[in-house]
């Protein structure tokens, strides 16, 4: 850290972003450009976070290097703070690293109190002029610095409105405005105890040490969780002169786009006031102008900022955003910064700003936000239709993209009504592995109970299919089939509508526009993939979803969860049969029912992936999973088995678990019934003869993944029974079918008895929805009940189970890592865990030399991405 915490912008430049945070930094820049930027200076984050560390105050030093920098602006501008005859006005700005719009604070005309009005008024000629901005200034300041809400001041407005009988701010004259001043002061006495600061500088300290607050609120807290932005980078703060678009008619103010930020055309596309302030640009109140008018309103400065504008874009070589004020037909730039911009829009500028030979691949590679390109791949609401409607509530955006359809409870339900051709949403409690179809056939998915990477979660990320999770402000009557939320009540039937990307909850329906890929899409991705060396491989359990992967570019599959094939149709029912037996004998025969199934998956997985590597994993999930609980149901099943209901009911106490998460599931399901490992085995190994035989030129090498293992003796044991009904069949068929078996490093004790796994496991697949379950001893079903308060509490910052926890369990990757390889050298190493899709995590199994990531299909573009920005940036 420096000692420096104040600078002129003529001292900074645009390289200087981490310490005068983006705005500073391009002001800065402007300024060495040659621009016409009303003058200033940036004090900086590293001035932020010491005042946290101070304890919320700005210490005595940075105070006096403030003050010494205010003596210098205003020599450049040759006015003084608090001067009667020629005052100083400024504006205080925050402005972080990474662009946060709207999320911190802005206060403008700092500098005015009763005396300097006056003569501001004088020298501008323009009394009513001075004091709307005086009346802005108190109202801004009180809101902002000493949080007494805005409504107050508006209740004060609309009654001086009532008062003369008119209905706009505009038709009030300067008395009225004088007047509303003075009552502003007032309500700001009676509500804070003090009068009102008139010293300009104890109202710039107050000011500043607002914008530092304001990296703190609950909004910007949030913005910088969903952005993966740290909490300790801090903002800095920007104190400018001020500018003034409201001096009359020959003053605006505007914002434009170097390009169309919707769809990337190369445009200036932008509007813009004359006569008035940014606040009224954004307002609303009066409809502003397209920035193509100005050329008629004044060709010389519009003249002057096509000029800027193409200026800015080619030293940044991107597309910009920008404020402008013109003060009597005088331009000024405001700020300058990389335009947000839509996926689509993304694509289309870095293909052009290729072409246009501005920037190479690799850079237009690194400019895209692997995030954003999800948007792309899910149905979305149509703008209009969303704009006009209300949420109604918000829970976890759980699985992105738009859904709209009619309610219903039951999986059950959601198959009959599809079948009819509606589109249902299926709002459940919570959802289990007995849903999958219902899941299926849905649009979308809402739950009130679980977090990121709960059943519904995972699963609905898996299939694309829209879901929001965990909507604990639900109550809910499934046997009743209804449910209220936001004071509306809900029954089977009733159209809802869920953004999957947002988490908010419409009662109504809202129109949906199917996705679209455009050939940018594909333009970039093949760049990136000429830049990435980490594989992309996805989670699919169904020949569907590897097909939809495939398309999405997967390079294999690095986890089949074969327990999701069981629940389809009748395989439920052969699997029941398997659990309640009493016999070896009876489990077998219900698995010789299960095995042609099975086979049959496996067949079309490898079809699917046409030669690709393909994992499979076998049976996890503890096997009361399988028996149901309702009381119709169980009855029902009992029947079917041909055993009491009350043996039945024997059988599901006696699997019932304290802890099922910890319990009888993974690998030690096989190592008590091994039979279920012989099936699974015999499945995999015929599946992939029979392919093999259809297409001689691909080269199958089944890879077989043993779950939850924990000791070494275990999975040995367990390899032993694939090894030798492996090596039989293939024997039998005499085919020369090679195969593997490995592990999923998903217990810390594996992690950290890698070397000795690594004996028996030829491949490791790091299972870090486990891992992060097990290291930080939390249930990832439960975790987002309390997750919230670690949010406020400040102790975690994000997830851990969507970004994965590079001190802990990325630690624990690491270990694992090199102890596999000193055992075996060449070992094959991937994360199945839902971070795979994730994009810093994907950059940290990048640098932790992972072989490959393997995520939920609809994220594989997402992962290829960040991959290619992984590889990129550590080439270097
Ligand atoms: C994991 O634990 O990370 C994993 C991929 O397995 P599952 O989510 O099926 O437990
Ligand atoms: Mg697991």
């Amino acid at each position: 850290m420096s000692n420096k915490f104040v600078y002129l912008f003529s001292e900074g430049n645009g390289s200087m972003r981490e310490l005068l945070g983006g705005k500073g930094a391009n002001l800065a820049e402007m300024t060495n450009l040659g621009m016409p930027v009303p003058q200033g200076f940036t004090v900086t984050t590293e001035a932020c976070t010491q005042y946290y560390k101070d304890g919320e105050v700005i210490n005595d030093d940075i105070q006096a290097e403030i003050m010494r920098n205010i003596t210098e602006l205003e020599k450049i501008a040759g006015k003084k703070l608090g001067d009667k005859e020629n005052p100083l006005l400024v504006s205080v700005r925050s402005g972080a690293r990474a662009s946060m719009p709207g999320m911190m604070d802005t206060i403008l005309n700092l500098g005015l109190n009763d005396e300097v009005v006056e003569s501001f008024a004088a020298k501008t000629g323009n009394p009513r002029f001075a004091y709307d901005s005086y009346r802005r200034f108190i109202q801004m300041y009180s809101d902002v610095v000493m949080e007494v809400g805005k409504k107050y001041f508006e209740e004060l407005i609309d009654e001086m409105k009532e008062k003369k009988g008119v209905k706009l701010d505009t038709e009030l004259d300067a008395d009225d405005l004088k007047e509303l001043a003075n009552q502003f002061k007032a309500e700001y006495k009676a509500k804070i105890g003090s009068d009102f600061p008139s010293d300009p500088k104890e109202q710039l300290m107050g000011a500043v040490k607002a914008v530092f607050r304001s990296w703190d609120n609950p909004r910007a807290n949030y913005y910088r969780r969903m952005n993966d932005i740290p909490s300790d980078w801090g903002t800095a703060v920007n104190v400018q002169m001020m500018v003034f678009g409201n001096m009359g008619e020959t003053s605006g103010t505007g914002v434009a786009f170097s390009r169309n930020p919707s769809t990337g055309e190369k445009k200036l596309y932008g509007e813009y006031l004359m006569n008035a302030q940014g606040e009224d640009v954004v307002a609303g109140v009066r409809t502003p102008l397209t920035i193509d008018h100005l050329k008629e309103q004044n060709p010389a400065v519009y003249e002057q900022f096509v000029t800027i504008v193409n200026t800015l874009e080619n030293h940044y070589h991107d597309m910009q955003d920008m404020e402008f004020t013109i003060e009597d037909g005088k331009l000024f730039m405001l700020q300058t910064r990389n335009g947000k911009r839509t996926a689509a829009a993304a694509l289309q500028i870095a293909c052009d700003l290729v072409d246009e030979g501005q920037i190479n691949k690799e850079q237009a590679v690194l400019m895209i936000d692997p995030k954003q390109l999800d948007a792309l791949l899910h149905p979305q609401f149509d703008v209009k239709a969303l704009k006009a409607a209300a949420p109604i509530g918000s829970a976890l955006p759980a699985s992105p993209g738009a859904a709209c359809g009619k309610v219903v409870f039951t999986a059950d339900a959601a198959v009959e009504w599809a079948e009819k051709g509606n589109k249902v949403i299926l709002v459940r409690l919570e959802t289990s592995p007995e849903d999958i179809e219902g899941m299926h056939v849905a649009e979308g998915i809402l739950t009130v109970r679980g977090g990121m990477t709960s059943h519904a979660a995972v699963v609905a990320r898996g299939m694309g299919t829209c879901c929001v999770s965990g909507c604990g402000e639900i109550k809910i009557d499934e046997d009743a089939k209804v449910f209220s939320l936001g004071g509306k009540t809900f029954h089977e039937g009733d159209y809802i509508s869920l953004d999957g990307s947002t988490g908010n909850i419409y009662g109504e329906a809202i129109q949906t526009v199917a996705a679209s890929i455009s050939g940018n899409f594909d333009r970039i991705m093949k760049w990136a993939d000429e830049f990435r060396t980490l594989q992309v491989r996805t989670n699919a359990d169904t020949p569907k979803d590897a097909v939809q992967a495939a398309t999405f570019g997967a390079e294999g599959i690095g986890l089949c969860r074969t327990e999701h094939m069981f629940f389809e149709g009748d395989r439920i029912k052969a699997m029941r049969e398997m659990i309640v037996s009493k016999t070896e004998e009876q489990r077998r025969a219900a698995l010789a029912k299960l095995l042609p199934m099975q086979r049959g998956d496996f067949e079309g997985l490898y079809e699917a992936m046409g030669g690709h590597p393909v994992t499979i994993r076998f049976l996890d999930p503890p096997l009361h999973e399988f028996l149901p609980t309702a009381e119709d149901d169980i009855a029902a099943l009992s029947k079917e088995m041909n055993i009491s209901v009350e043996e039945l009911k024997a059988v599901v106490s006696s699997l019932h678990e304290f802890n099922p998460m910890m319990g009888h599931r993974g690998c030690r399901l096989a190592v008590s019934y091994p039979e279920i490992a012989e099936m699974q085995t015999t499945a995999v190994i015929e599946a992939a003869i029979n392919v093999k035989k259809a297409h001689s030129d691909w080269n199958i090498v089944p890879e077989i993944m043993i779950p939850l293992v924990g000791e070494i003796k275990e999975l040995a044991y367990v390899k032993s029974i694939v090894t030798s009904t492996a090596d039989a069949i293939i024997a039998k068929a005499g085919c020369d079918l090679h195969y593997k078996v490995g592990t999923m490093i998903e217990i810390p004790r594996a992690a950290i008895t890698a070397d000795e796994i690594a004996t028996e496991a030829e491949f490791f697949s790091f299972g870090t929805n486990d891992l992060t379950q097990m290291t930080f001893g939390f249930s990832r079903d439960d975790a987002g009940a309390f997750l919230g308060s670690y949010y406020d509490k400040k102790i975690y910052e994000n997830d851990p189970f969507a970004r994965l926890d590079q001190k802990g369990v990325g630690k624990l990757v690491k270990i694992a890592s090199d102890l596999g390889r000193q055992t075996r050298p060449d070992i094959k190493l991937g994360i199945c865990g839902e971070h795979g899709g994730d994009p810093s995590s994907v950059e940290f199994c990048h640098k932790a030399g992972l072989t490959y990531v393997s995520c939920s299909p609809f994220r594989v573009p997402i992962a290829r991405l960040a991959a290619a920005q992984a590889a990129i940036k550590f080439s270097k």
